[in-house]
């Protein structure tokens, strides 16, 4: 009677979402619950909340947060396809930090990734996009339906946990994953790490919630996501479809190679174009200062060889970073690689020695291989460069939205001026515009209190132009 009594409450005491739980031992009654094998594509729409990645105000702050206006994000199980499609409006006002900032109107984005080709869309063009390879073979390899797929083809052990089980999994030289699937048996939260260049094995967190039953296939309508520890996307489906197919791959994806284009800028002064973002090499006395190393490896490597072949037989000694931003600083540490020093501003210094200590194991760059360390110039709102005859100034671009320590550099004999970001003519400026960028009206300010007589811009986005087209921009006249 006694015992009875006991077994009873026991069975009162249980809930009835863990007593069927506790029959899912496998991966494979993680991948029948979730409907893994009868679904082929799955095409969410909706919309959201999505944040810069590395383009933050100060080093250590938030990433910058849009708005998400429309969202389309499409997955092809079948033949391993991720298309990303979405637009954005302006979120913070006035704006601040980087991602494309100021955004009139609204922008448009768009990536995806096809086995192991990415591109990305930029403008009127698809362009192949090996650099957004590793995050977008991450986004594809861990959504839910994915994973579980290739934790049944890899046999995958569960393992239980506070809320259910977990899975690990990997994929070498990409990234790896520790999945946790709740005690309805569906995937509900993955910790991942994918490389970042700035950050290394960069943390990666996503919470899947809100699932629905489509045609026997449970997806989730609620997707939120943080990396480098800051939120980066919170999607929410207003519409889900199951193998409706229409998943479009481009038929043509123009290959962009690595190309570096050296423009002579002045005597010994070097526009190194060809890519998205530029750099330029200022050859000294016995060195060569190499002004911003972007991206990541594959560009600033090859910038490295083009600067060599301008200027042979001198090192790079300094390696001058504009500001913080990914894009802008992922190439610093091929840089340092070559033995050159970072100058960067005294607020980047600790942000980037913490970066540079995490573990890169999923993809070591140059740096990681030589097993030197990076080493730092930390310098304040005014520094300058010489070799006794030649003098590269480096100021602060002050209350600059886009960054709070926007380094431009300035040429006093040549009458350059080196910018990044605050000024990037890619169309020809023929008149005042319609609608200024902040940023770029405060570098103009900056200028005319720092008593700057410029005559060149090498803008690390656009085209090397005469300060006219600076001043037009900035609504001067
Ligand atoms: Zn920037």
């Amino acid at each position: 009677m006694r015992i009875k009594h006991k077994a009873f409450i026991l069975a009162l005491a249980l809930p009835p979402a863990l007593a069927g739980a506790a029959r899912a031992q496998t991966i494979d009654d993680v991948a029948r619950a979730m409907g893994v094998a009868k679904a082929e594509t799955i095409h969410y729409s909706g919309t959201g909340t999505f944040w810069g990645v590395g383009q933050s105000f100060r080093p250590g702050e938030a990433w910058p947060r849009f708005n998400m206006v429309r969202a389309t994000r499409a997955f092809d199980l079948k033949r391993h396809v991720f298309v990303s499609d979405f637009v954005l409006t302006q979120f913070e006002v006035p704006p601040r930090g980087g991602a494309q900032q100021p955004i009139f109107g609204e922008q448009r984005r768009a990536s995806g990734i096809a086995g192991d080709k990415a591109w990305t869309v930029a403008g009127a063009f698809t362009i192949a996009s090996p650099r957004l390879q590793p995050t977008l073979l991450h986004d594809y390899g861990t959504s839910p339906h994915a994973l579980v797929t290739a934790a049944l083809a890899d046999k995958a052990k569960l393992a239980p946990a506070a809320d259910g089980w977990t899975f690990e999994i990997a994929r070498s030289g990409r990234w790896r994953a520790s999945v946790l699937v709740g005690k309805s048996r569906l995937v509900e939260r993955v910790d991942s790490w994918v490389d970042s260049p700035v950050l290394g094995d960069m943390h990666v967190a996503t919470a899947y919630d809100l699932y629905k039953e489509i045609d026997g296939v449970m997806v989730p309508m609620r997707l939120r996501q943080w990396a480098g520890g800051h939120p980066v996307l919170d999607f929410v489906a207003a519409e889900a479809k199951v193998n409706a197919g229409g998943i479009v791959v481009p038929p043509s994806i123009r290959e962009a190679p690595e190309i570096v284009k050296a423009e002579k800028a002045a005597e010994g002064v070097w526009f190194l174009a060809g890519g998205s973002h530029h750099s330029a090499a200022i050859e000294m006395r016995d060195h060569v200062i190499l002004f911003e190393c972007p991206l990541g490896d594959a560009r600033t490597l090859a910038v490295i060889a083009a600067v060599k072949q301008a200027i042979p037989g001198k090192p790079i000694r300094y390696a001058v970073n504009t500001h913080h931003h990914f894009d802008h600083a992922g190439g610093l540490r091929a840089c340092a690689a070559e033995g050159a020093a970072i100058v960067t501003h005294a607020m980047n210094k600790p942000y980037f020695e913490a970066a540079y200590a995490a573990p890169r194991t999923l993809s070591p760059d140059a740096l990681a291989r030589s097993g030197k360390a990076a080493s730092f110039v930390a310098i304040g709102d005014k520094h300058v460069l010489t070799d006794g005859e030649r003098v590269l100034e480096l100021h602060r671009v002050k209350d600059n939205s886009h960054n709070d320590a926007l380094i431009v550099g300035y040429l006093p004999k040549e009458k350059i001026l080196l910018v990044a970001d605050a000024f990037s003519p890619r169309e020809p400026v023929t008149a005042i515009p319609a609608q200024l960028n902040p940023f770029t009206t405060n570098l103009w300010a900056n200028l005319q209190q720092l008593k700057l007589d410029v005559d060149t811009v090498i803008p690390i986005h656009g085209r090397l132009v005469k300060v006219e087209e600076l001043r037009l921009a900035a609504g001067a006249r």
